[in-house]
């Protein structure tokens, strides 16, 4: 078994930073390059509501900015003696891009968490994780919450 690429997809939610650990774990183990990355979603999925055209704009660039500073400040203390790692924000439906990123760059294993954001976006959006394991090019690690952690 040869796992030389893993991709830890991130919300920044306590479930993805539970599987943190796992992902680092893994790529010190194996030598492997760690690639972090984090989808923005379309807002206009996201809010359900009208708002006009340039606010919208103005909304997107607020929120990319965000993801980006986020970004390069996950996991600083966690991801030390991780030798090679790449952070990347990317847009789009999350499961999607996840998917995309992992059959383009050839990963040979992801690590995700079993919990994300909480909250009305879950209900619309259903589980990531889920649609993650179900179309997954390679082997994929969930990881729950501890089951105190844990609210469903
Ligand atoms: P969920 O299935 O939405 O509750 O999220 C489960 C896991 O999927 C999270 O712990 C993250 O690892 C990953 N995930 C969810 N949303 C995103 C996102 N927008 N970008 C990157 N990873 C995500």
């Amino acid at each position: 078994m040869e796992i030389k690429r893993i991709l830890f997809p991130t919300d920044f939610s306590e479930g993805s930073d539970n599987a943190l650990p796992y992902a680092v774990d893994m790529a010190k183990n194996y030598g492997a390059k760690l690639y972090v990355i984090h989808v923005i979603q379309d807002i206009a999925q996201m809010t359900g509501w009208y708002v006009p055209h340039v606010s919208m704009d103005e909304l997107a660039k607020d929120i990319e900015a965000g993801a980006k500073k986020e970004m390069d400040r996950y996991g600083i203390e966690q991801l030390r003696g991780v030798k090679d790692i790449e952070r990347s924000v990317l847009k789009g439906t999350p499961n999607d891009e996840i998917i995309k990123f992992a059959s383009e760059n050839k990963m040979d294993m992801i690590v995700i968490g079993t919990h994300g954001r909480k909250g009305l976006d879950r209900v619309i959006f259903g589980s990531t994780a889920e649609r993650v394991v179900r179309d997954a090019p390679c082997p994929v690690l969930s990881v729950r919450l501890p089951v105190h952690a844990a609210k469903k």
